[in-house]
């Protein structure tokens, strides 16, 4: 598992290599822009875990402790969300009353 705080690009004898403490978890890149998107995309998959879904349970592909439905679910929470603001900001929803 790869501690998501602790990856850096360093130099190495071949070119630049992603680094997890003094593990290297890349292959060697000639270029050190090519190694920083490497140690990009290993940080979002070492973030991404398979979750249930709060809402119907289904596993999904999570990136992150605060992802936690599936696409499915989500559009809901966020048309729930926007009633909600606009409830806050005076406006009445649509179908409201
Ligand atoms: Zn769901």
């Amino acid at each position: 598992m790869i501690d998501t705080g602790s990856l850096e690009v360093r130099q190495t004898r071949l070119g630049y290599a992603v680094f997890s403490g003094r593990d290297q978890v890349s292959r060697d890149f000639s270029c050190e822009y090519t190694a920083c998107g490497a140690a990009t995309r290993l940080e979002v998959r070492s973030r991404s875990k398979t979750r249930p879904c709060i809402c119907c349970g289904d596993q999904f592909l999570s990136t992150g402790p605060g992802h936690r439905m599936c696409n499915l679910c989500r559009p809901s929470e966020y048309r729930a969300a926007e009633r909600h603001s606009r409830a806050v900001l005076g406006l009445q929803p649509d179908g409201y009353q």
